[in-house]
């Protein structure tokens, strides 16, 4: 936790050094996701004596770090990812940074890392997306990338709070998910293969959280499945897809019950999730209207196992399975491997299901300006 006194992050302090030389960025094409940097980069460092020094925005470039430094140790580390939009009037917008901005602060509260003001860390990433406004591909689906994250950078061995940090803001122009048409995945659920546990830090955006869930996606990719479901427990409770929120849509009466795990712990609170949540209630509130989404339906935040959905896979009730998450706003579900059988998923004729493609339609149009929401910020 940060000292009493010490200095919060000041947008009004900022430094700016300019790139002698701006590079083009490439044809939006060639684009490969988190390949190509724009021009700068925003840091600013921290120290326990100080608190937050003046933010700088320079050119992007390699950090210079001891080997010592206990990022390479212990791995105080956690990030963010969201995205800058340009609009159809060409005016750059973020999409809810405040959760991001929340989510950051309660990442780094976890693993005694600083704390900041969510606020004036916006108002630095609007400028910084601002400066490099030409890296925001205009191109239809296509979008920033920005990458804030957090690191603690004391050059001394030994597990112990950190007396120094960095925060740091990269960004990378982004290319559509769905690039000819969605493309279903298929997803291996094993539940020898846990990504988090109640105590543990499944719920925050920590670092430490991603590098055990490559080798189980390689295994799962060997097998023909693109992604992992994640399970917990001896009841085969569904947590998550790969790095992904996970919905499940049933048939419930004359409607349908959309249904998501709840924050348990287990699940990472995802900025898509919370949308998709909130959407979903106004439609059956009556407040919107999606578009080839029955207007009966009940959401639900509760758990959901395996035998419940083999059961609707039985009875017909399954109708869609699908991933919620920043990077492809929704990624639908066709197959899940499950003890040595397949659990097949109705995808429609498009290769999406009615809610996910309703979802998607609604969250993009909220995204760049089509339809003016809140959550929507101008730079
Ligand atoms: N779960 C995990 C484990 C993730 O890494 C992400 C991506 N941040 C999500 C869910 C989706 O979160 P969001 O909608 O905020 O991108």
């Amino acid at each position: 936790e940060q000292a009493a006194g010490a200095r919060d992050i000041a947008a009004a302090d900022l430094v700016v050094t300019h790139v002698e030389q701006r590079k083009s960025p490439p044809p939006a094409s060639a684009l490969v996701f988190g390949h190509t940097f724009a021009d700068h980069m925003l840091a600013i460092e921290w120290t326990s004596a100080e608190g937050w020094q003046a933010p700088q925005i320079k050119p992007y470039g390699p950090l210079v770090l001891d080997p010592s430094s206990v990022i390479f140790h212990y791995a105080p580390s956690l990030f963010e990812g969201m995205k800058a939009y340009k609009d159809v009037e060409g005016k750059v917008r973020l999409f809810r940074p405040d959760m991001n901005m929340k989510r950051m602060n309660t990442s780094a509260e976890r693993i005694a890392l600083p704390t900041f003001s969510g606020k004036e860390l916006i108002k630095l990433i609007a400028k910084l997306v601002e400066l490099d406004a030409a890296w925001i591909p205009s191109e239809p689906g296509h979008s920033l990338y920005i990458r804030p994250a957090l690191i603690g950078t004391q050059a001394a061995l030994g597990v112990h709070p950190t007396t120094d940090a960095l925060l740091f803001v990269i960004s990378s122009p982004v290319g559509p998910y769905y690039k000819t048409g969605f493309k279903p995945v298929a997803l291996e659920a094993d539940p020898a293969r846990v990504r988090a546990w109640p105590g543990g830090t499944g719920n925050f955006k920590l670092g430490s959280n991603y590098a055990p869930g490559i080798r189980p996606q390689m295994e799962a990719a060997k097998r023909g499945y693109q992604q992992n479901l994640w399970l917990f427990g001896d009841e085969h409770w569904l947590t998550e897809v790969g790095t992904m929120n996970l919905f499940v849509v049933l048939k419930k009466g004359e409607g349908i019950e959309i249904v998501t795990p709840p924050l348990d712990g287990m699940i990472l609170p995802g900025v898509t999730r919370d949308s998709i949540l909130a959407l979903a209630r106004d439609h059956a509130a009556g407040s919107i209207a999606l578009e080839g989404v029955p207007q009966q339906v009940t959401v639900s935040e509760r758990g959901i196992n395996m035998g419940e959905i083999q059961q609707a896979e039985k009875d017909g009730s399954l109708c869609e399975i699908f991933g919620a998450g920043t990077a492809a706003v929704v990624s639908p579900v066709d197959r899940i491997g499950y003890m040595g059988k397949d659990i097949h998923i109705p995808v429609g004729e498009g290769g999406v299901g009615a809610v996910a493609k309703a979802m998607l339609q609604r969250i993009q149009d909220i995204q760049l300006g089509r339809v003016e929401h809140p959550w929507s910020v101008l730079v």
